[in-house]
């Protein structure tokens, strides 16, 4: 590994402003790590309140303009934008898994659910129709607006990099508003390259804008008069804070949290076809995905035959530098977090649950400074115990025994999380009865991670989402857009004289 590879010499990465980029000016950075080959990769601007004011400024002067751009025209610049993207599209991947440590081909697959809501956006025109009825009353037509809002933010978290920030921004500015991201300032690089390639695409300066920073950036959108709305993908308690203070400033708000997703192995479910998905879903990403899951449910008799069957296949999992073509999984996204998952391992083994599969300690050679951690199995485990009652996001799977299938649903539907589940049977009635029983916001059946596709629209129960609208999809027109009724008539159809009743259709 050459020094350069070592991060010898660290970029300094900058702000999107008003069309271009712009140095930091607080003085204050943060690192961002290679985290495979565990050193620092680039220096993050950590943006004070003038910054982010200069942001929504930027957005603010270009709203007019872009507010009263055709859609066909906005839709345009979407169009290109996807072409770009695809034009682009590994080296997007290859800045996500520099930056977050997944594997390429994850970091692939993350690209392409962004580029499809890219896709999706191209199609607002024809999203932004509303309805229109004729001849209500006497003479009189009723139809409805969308307007877009104005300036709108998005606060994204570390975990999809270019998804998550996809999943806001292009329909928020298809529907005409002007847009400030503050991405996670743990792997920021890709919304800076997301900014140059919207420039590129013909996105006049100011309608998309990228502020890097903390929890002072953050603070400072929330506060921010001239801010409409937020968007918010990150863990529970800052979702449940960003809704707070952005709901009492009088914002629009959606707040995505966090998860603890279940998937139920039934005593018919094809076995193997549940172990693989289990290893795909609880590992891929090093479990570090929303939708990832943490809990297998394992009902009835098929409980010891499940784990015999899982535990060669978490030990067999190839843990590398996610640049390298046969990576199954990579490192965690940094010593911190790898720190944290490490000691939630060490709290399940003094709560007393079976540890099967350990997987602190696990060195990858040549990679000896790298993020790494094992993947990690836990059998027996309750639901009192922190590793059953937090989200872990780490690769650590922990299977809780149930008698039956309604136990499955009463477990899961006890638990404050609620944003994915999975249920793998072959009985289309349990099927049926777990679609309609279970109280989460998105729902596999003998699918592991169900993310809805763009037209569709993401969004958990419970503590997985503060707010009314889901993401993306028609509640992301929904969210972006104020409803406007308007009725109309015209002198020859008004009576004369004043009305003093309600009034009714004539
Ligand atoms: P995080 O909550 O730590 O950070 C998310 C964003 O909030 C970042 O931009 C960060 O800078 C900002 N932030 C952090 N602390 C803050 C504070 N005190 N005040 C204001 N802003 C603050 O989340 P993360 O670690 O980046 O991402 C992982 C979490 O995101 C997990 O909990 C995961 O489940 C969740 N997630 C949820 C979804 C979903 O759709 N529900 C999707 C992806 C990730």
């Amino acid at each position: 590994m050459s020094e350069a590879d070592r991060g010898a010499r660290v970029r300094e990465l900058t702000h999107f402003i008003g069309g271009g980029t712009v140095a930091g000016k607080s003085g204050r950075f943060g690192d961002v790590f290679n985290p495979a080959l565990g050193c620092l990769a680039a220096r993050v601007p950590l943006a004070g309140a003038d910054e982010v004011g200069a942001a929504v400024a930027a957005a603010k002067a270009a709203f007019p303009q872009w507010s009263e751009t055709a859609p066909i025209k906005r839709a345009r610049v979407m169009f290109k934008f996807k072409q770009l993207l695809d034009e682009h599209h590994d080296e997007l991947a290859e800045l996500i898994t520099k930056e977050h440590g997944k594997v390429f081909s994850d970091a692939q697959g993350e690209v392409m659910r962004g580029i499809e809501i890219v896709e999706f956006a191209c199609g607002i025109p024809n999203l932004l129709k509303t309805d229109f009825t004729d001849q209500i009353g006497g003479g009189i037509d009723n139809w409805n607006l969308r307007q877009p809002l104005g300036v709108v933010a998005g606060i994204t978290p570390f975990n999809f990099p270019m998804m998550v920030p996809c999943w806001m921004f292009p329909i928020a500015i298809a529907c005409g508003n002007t847009f400030v991201l503050k991405p996670s300032e743990r792997d920021p690089s890709a919304s800076i390259r997301l900014a140059e390639l919207l420039k590129e695409a013909g996105l006049p300066g100011g309608v998309f804008n990228v502020v890097h920073g903390d929890k002072a950036a953050v603070d400072a959108l929330l506060e921010h008069p001239d801010v409409e709305a937020l968007s918010f993908v990150g863990s529970t308690p800052i979702a449940h804070y960003i809704h707070t203070e952005g709901t009492k400033h009088g914002k629009r708000v959606q707040a995505l949290g966090g998860a603890k997703n279940h998937l139920v192995v039934m005593p018919d479910a094809d076995l193997d076809q549940a172990v693989d998905a289990l290893i795909g879903a609880a590992y891929g990403s090093a479990g570090e995905r929303c939708m990832a899951i943490s809990v297998a449910v394992a009902v009835g008799h098929i409980a010891d035959e499940l784990v015999d069957k899982l535990t060669p296949r978490v030990k067999a999992l190839k843990i590398k530098n996610g640049m390298e073509a046969d990576a199954e999984m990579g490192p965690l996204v940094t010593a911190a977090h790898r720190a944290k998952v490490s000691g939630y391992i060490d709290a399940g083994v003094d709560a007393g649950a079976k540890l099967v599969v350990d997987g602190r300690g696990h060195e990858v050679p040549g990679h000896e400074q790298g993020f790494f951690l094992g993947g990690t199995l836990f059998d027996d485990v309750k639901t009192d115990m922190t590793i059953y009652r937090e989200e872990i996001f780490g690769p650590v799977l922990c299977v809780v025994r149930v008698p039956d299938f309604a136990s499955a649903v009463e477990l899961i539907n006890a638990n404050e999380f609620a944003n994915g589940v999975s249920c793998y049977t072959t009985d289309g009635g349990i099927a049926r009865a777990f679609s309609r029983q279970i109280q989460i916001g998105m729902v596999g059946i003998n699918v592991p991670i169900p993310v809805p596709m763009a037209w569709h629209s993401f969004g958990g129960w419970k503590k997985s989402l503060f707010g009314d609208h889901h993401a993306y999809g028609e509640e992301g027109v929904r969210f972006y857009t104020r409803y406007k009724s308007i009725m109309q008539r015209w002198p020859d159809s008004i009576a004369k004289g004043a009305e003093f009743t309600m009034p009714v259709a004539k």
